[in-house]
């Protein structure tokens, strides 16, 4: 049974709860989780605060975090199989994309690792002869980590690898639907030399095992990857305490594509940015905005290949994508179809379970494409995170620009045109914090990943990613100190 990981220890639940996890692909039972609370959590939260206070981390010469960094990484390749196959189990995703998202924590990993190493601060010019300064780079201190169930790993590993090498203790709540490769990675930095009490784990539900690392005042940042709702909710509890806080949110992502873009290019790039992982990506490109000129062409190719997806669990190697996670995600994303109708989109396919008996016992949705949308219907705005794509028309790149922006998220976004100065232009204007020109989804752990508007702030990967767990502190030294007078009267003689 998975256990929590608390000062170097595996345990169970002090009030003895238990989760069963199952396969949202088929409903089997994956295995029990220890199903921890408040209690546990606050006991995790003095474990890692201790281990700040007493310097067994921070003082660690970064380029030896960073060489423990390193270390996780040659492990996680190590053990991709028994990782990718976990991640699998748990969010009914192919084992493909589970290894493909196994090679991008390691890289991950390894981009920490150097970074961590070489990281040591700035001197400052003074402009004064008998002054020297200096800018440092010290841990923040505990910090919350709180972590999504679409991809479990890949966003625990953005927020592990920089806390670990920035020299900070940590307290990790992966979501409750998918814990297990979370409680891997504890055994990884266990075996990397991760001091006893620096890492911590607790398994649970979000406001019960979740909800001190938002108030506890022992608790100096929480970092939080998932929903705008509870993103608002960990925001105000945090403030009551001051903590620094970072958050991942949802998206609501445009792709852009004028009527001189490669046809092909475009509609495949398409079908993927909405498709891919059932559509529960956050940079999904869940709104197609498309020159009015060339809708019907791409349109009705998008809808002749969407239908054509095959549906399935990871074991059915016919299987292009997967189940939704949870069968109330799939009811929210139902809801979601229904209501885009009620306002007047056209569903041009999807939009109702498969009957097919071989995915009857997991939680699957087609893919569903939702026509001749307008800026005033909710489905436009609103995430559904699920395999649902809205089309709405442009006529300018004005237009383009406008409609792209139009959305209170601003995660990511791109555009498709055979014109580079169009691109450029675009990508300039768009108020998102990644766009993708003549492509779609690649992200490197060199380049900074985060959103603007309610997708968050804050910002994960890239240089920024480590500093995101660093205070800068500067350090002043007068190298001829005297009295400075300032107080003449004072002043003896
Ligand atoms: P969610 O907000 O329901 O849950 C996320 C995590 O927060 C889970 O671990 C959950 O248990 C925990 N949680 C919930 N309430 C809490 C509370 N009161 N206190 C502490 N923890 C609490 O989101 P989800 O359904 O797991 O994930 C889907 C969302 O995540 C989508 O909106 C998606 O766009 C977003 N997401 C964003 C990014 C990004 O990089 N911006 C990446 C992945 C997912």
């Amino acid at each position: 049974m998975g256990q929590l990981y608390i000062d170097g220890a595996w345990t169970d639940a002090a009030e003895g709860g238990r989760r069963e996890i199952r396969c949202p692909a088929d409903g089997r039972l994956v295995a029990e989780v220890s199903e921890a609370t408040a209690v546990d959590t606050e006991r995790a939260i003095g474990v890692a605060r201790a281990a700040f206070d007493d310097g067994r981390w921070s003082r660690v010469p970064a380029a030896e975090r960073g060489a423990l960094l390193l270390r996780v990484a040659e492990l996680l390749q190590r053990d991709k199989a028994r990782l990718a196959e976990a991640e699998t189990r748990d969010t009914g995703k192919r084992l493909v994309e589970s290894e493909i998202d196994m090679d991008d924590i390691t890289n991950c990993f390894r981009w920490f690792g150097n970074l961590a190493a070489t990281d040591d601060g700035r001197l400052v010019d003074t402009g004064m002869p008998d002054a020297r300064s200096k800018v440092v780079h010290e841990p923040v201190g505990v910090c919350g980590l709180i972590t999504p169930w679409n991809y479990p790993l890949l966003q625990t590993a953005w927020k592990v690898a920089p806390a670990v090498g920035a020299g900070c203790t940590f307290v990790l709540k992966p979501s409750e639907l998918t814990p297990h490769t979370a409680i891997i990675l504890m055994e990884l930095l266990a075996e990397a030399g991760l001091p006893a009490g620096v890492g911590n784990l607790v398994l649970g539900a979000g406001a019960t095992a979740g909800g001190p690392l938002s108030t506890d005042p022992r608790v100096d940042m929480v970092s939080f990857t998932g929903g705008l709702a509870t993103g608002r909710t960990l925001m105000a509890n945090a403030a009551a305490t001051v903590k620094k806080v970072a958050l991942e949110l949802g998206g609501k992502n445009p792709f852009v594509c004028f009527a001189d873009a490669d046809h092909e290019t475009a509609v495949d790039n398409a079908l993927t940015a909405i498709f891919l992982h059932s559509g529960q990506v956050c940079s999904a490109g869940a709104r197609l905005v498309v020159e009015e000129s060339a809708h019907d062409r791409v349109v009705d190719d998008l809808v002749a290949r969407a239908q054509r997806i095959v549906l399935g669990g990871p074991d059915d190697p016919a299987t292009e994508t997967g189940p939704l996670i949870s069968a109330a995600h799939r009811d929210k994303v139902e809801a979601y179809v229904a209501r885009g109708i009620a306002e007047g989109a056209v569903l041009r396919c999807g939009g109702e379970r498969p009957t097919d008996p071989r995915l009857a016992d997991g939680f699957y949705y087609p893919p569903t494409i939702l026509d001749r949308c307008t800026q005033d219907m909710s489905v436009v705005h609103e995430e559904s995170f699920g395999p649902v794509l809205t089309v709405e028309t442009f006529t300018d790149l004005d237009d383009a620009v406008r409609i792209a922006n139009d959305t209170e998220y601003g995660l990511a976004g791109a555009v498709f045109s055979a014109d580079h100065g169009v691109c450029e232009e675009v990508a300039g204007r768009l108020r998102h914090g990644t766009v993708w020109i003549n492509d779609f989804g690649p992200y490197v752990p060199a380049a900074e990943w985060g959103g603007f508007g309610h997708s968050g702030f804050g910002r994960e990967l890239g240089r920024a990613g480590l500093a995101e767990y660093q205070e800068a502190k500067h350090i002043w030294t007068n190298t001829r100190p005297g009295p400075t007078g300032w107080f003449p009267s004072s002043t003896p003689g």
